[in-house]
């Protein structure tokens, strides 16, 4: 099992599963926004110690407050 998925800047939405894309991306944070092409739902994810994407927060709506 293993899976070269993790290198792409894609995903799938949390709640729909539709396709990501990368609108945001912030090196010196580490962080990074997608939206999904399908729902429109924004998805946060912050670069963990590991190289690898957690997942921060979904919205709706694009707010960094
Ligand atoms: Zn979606």
């Amino acid at each position: 099992m293993s899976s070269e998925s993790a290198r792409k800047h894609t995903g799938k939405c949390y709640d729909c599963e539709g396709q990501l894309e990368l609108v945001e991306f912030d090196v010196q944070k580490g962080t990074r926004i997608m939206v999904c092409q399908a729902c429109g739902l924004y998805h946060l994810h912050k670069k963990d110690l590991f190289g690898g994407w957690k997942l921060l927060k979904v919205s709706k709506r694009l707010d960094t407050q």
